[in-house]
């Protein structure tokens, strides 16, 4: 008896919801009513384990995202897809509803309700995570659901690696939004290297988009555009024959400078040295094999914030040459890292950054300029950082050097919607930790983020970085090909159905 009950409870509730639905117009249908609609057609469709809707797995993924914020929604039912049909069937689902809706790969964005949702149905792709290397095709293919570190892992005997993250726990959503890579000087920003994509579009089609064929606009806004123009569910990248794990062919390592001493040593010397050496190597230095990330942190020890800085140094031959490096090198560091690496070796400098149970907040800037420029952006930052120290565990100004050698790469691999006029600029990273214990930021210090942002605001001309923006921030707009998006966006979505009922981007 109890077994026919739960076979027929699926579908009484869909016949109840479907009666609910022709009373209530889809219009005026409330966001649960449309959610209950989509998750109980799913119960019937898809079913158990592909659905949950309370139980072990629905909490664990439920609360895992690593920005603590988007670890408090409720989603009123999450889809564990093994298959692009299973995608097509949700989104078919949710669209036929009018649910709101929602998709999470590696679970890092620091953005607030862009990879979950409360009142609607998130599609969560841990079961999707193949990471496979085709030497005949010399391609690489990523399901949704890999994360950085593995797919290095899975790949390394193959003496290849795909361009992704600098931090193992980070997953393919970062593709989307551009991704900077330790590959990234030589081979473009990382959603450069796309070959083919898998894609179900806002009505559950599934297509699949190269620079060639009938979607090829797709494809394009696809590099850079974000998560608005359909869910991939397969990626096929161009490999980097970067070597296997004993192949030492890079030279590099961290830099570590500061020493945790209280905040009040608001601007020391080894921060100005580090920040002219910073710009001189952003506007001076364009070499593929060269890589640099030089950020600037607080971190909390006891009751204050401590200066730690930390350089990240590559150079993919047998040294670090003088004449790129020679400012950094001469600036005396606390520990240092330095020597002969693989690419395997490069890949996990920066360990897995898995760490959960805080709120995180990021926002971008660009920057191209002189020394001083770079000054003046630390003591801005460091103002703020001073002004709220006891709401932080730790805050960063990172910036990430992106070269010409960057935008020619893409270029010559056809191209991305970001589109930037040209390199010899920083991505500009603020990010922001906050104490254990909070779980929202307190309205003061967003209004203290939107004070920072107009200090530090983007060179004319360049673009904000997607992927690491604050949701506030109009990152499209930044766009060189901001109107291209914009018309592509609309043959895609026309009824702008992922704007109504998604939370990401704003301006398409
Ligand atoms: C610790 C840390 C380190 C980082 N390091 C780097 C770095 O080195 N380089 C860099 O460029 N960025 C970096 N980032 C930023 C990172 O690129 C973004 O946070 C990125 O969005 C994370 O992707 P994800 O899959 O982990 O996150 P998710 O939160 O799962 O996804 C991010 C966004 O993409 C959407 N999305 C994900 N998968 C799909 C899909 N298959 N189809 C459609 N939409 C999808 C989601 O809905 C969400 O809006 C870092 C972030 C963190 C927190």
């Amino acid at each position: 008896m109890s077994r026919l009950v739960s076979l027929l409870l699926p579908v009484l509730l869909l016949l109840v919801s479907q009666a609910i639905a022709t009373l209530f117009p889809e219009s005026n249908q409330s966001a649960p009513k449309a959610a209950l609609q989509a998750c109980n057609q799913l119960a019937v469709s898809l079913g158990s384990p592909i659905l949950q809707t309370s139980g072990n797995s629905y909490e664990k993924a439920a609360t895992n995202a690593w920005n603590l914020e988007n670890g408090q929604y409720q989603p009123t039912c999450i889809v564990f897809p093994t298959t692009s049909k299973h995608v097509q069937i949700a989104m078919k689902a949710i669209y036929a509803a009018k649910s709101h809706y929602a998709v999470q790969a590696g679970s890092h964005s620091a953005m607030k309700g862009w990879n979950t949702v409360q009142d609607g149905v998130l599609i969560i792709f841990s079961n999707m995570r193949e990471a496979t290397y085709d030497p005949v095709k010399d391609s690489i293919t990523l399901g949704p659901g890999v994360h950085w570190h593995d797919a290095v892992t899975a790949l390394e005997p193959f003496g290849v690696a795909p361009v992704g993250g600098r931090v193992g726990d980070v997953g393919t959503g970062l593709l989307l939004g551009g991704g900077l890579s330790w590959l990234s000087p030589s081979q473009g920003y990382a959603t450069d290297n796309f070959k083919e994509l898998d894609v179900v579009l806002v009505n559950g089609d599934l297509v699949t988009a190269t620079a060639t064929n009938q979607f090829s606009d797709l494809f394009r806004a696809l590099k850079g555009g974000g998560d608005r123009f359909g869910i991939v569910t397969r990626y096929e990248l161009y490999p980097v024959h970067t070597g296997t794990k004993d192949e030492k062919n890079w030279f590099g390592g961290m830099l570590l400078a500061g020493k945790y001493q209280p905040i009040v040593i608001q601007f020391n010397s080894s921060a100005e040295a580090l920040l002219n050496a910073t710009a001189r190597y952003v506007r001076e230095i364009d070499d593929p094999k060269a890589v640099l990330l030089s950020t600037f942190s607080n971190a909390r020890t006891g009751d204050s914030l401590a200066p730690l800085y930390l350089m990240v140094l590559f150079y993919n031959g047998v040294n670090l040459p003088e004449e790129i490096f020679g400012d950094f090198l001469s600036i005396p560091a606390m520990s240092s890292t330095l020597g002969p690496m693989s690419y395997f070796d490069v890949s996990e400098t920066l360990g897995l950054g898995n760490d959960r149970g805080y709120v995180q907040r990021f926002g971008a800037s660009a920057l191209v300029g002189d020394e001083e420029t770079y000054l003046e952006a630390f003591d801005h930052w460091m103002n703020f950082t001073q002004a709220f120290q006891g709401d932080f565990n730790i805050t960063t100004l990172a910036f990430t050097p992106v070269p010409n050698s960057q935008i020619q790469a893409g270029r010559a691999k056809g191209g991305n919607i970001i589109n930037a006029p040209h390199g010899g600029f920083a991505a500009v990273q603020l990010a922001e930790q906050f104490n254990a214990g909070l779980n929202r930021i307190p309205p003061q210090v967003l209004e203290g983020l939107d004070l920072l942002f107009e200090q530090i605001p983007p060179s004319p001309g360049l673009p904000l970085y997607l992927s690491e923006c604050d949701p506030r921030q109009k990152v499209f707009e930044s766009y060189g090909d901001y109107e291209l998006l914009k018309q592509i966006y609309a043959k895609y979505d026309p009824e702008k159905f992922n704007v109504k009922h998604t939370q990401g981007p704003v301006g398409l």
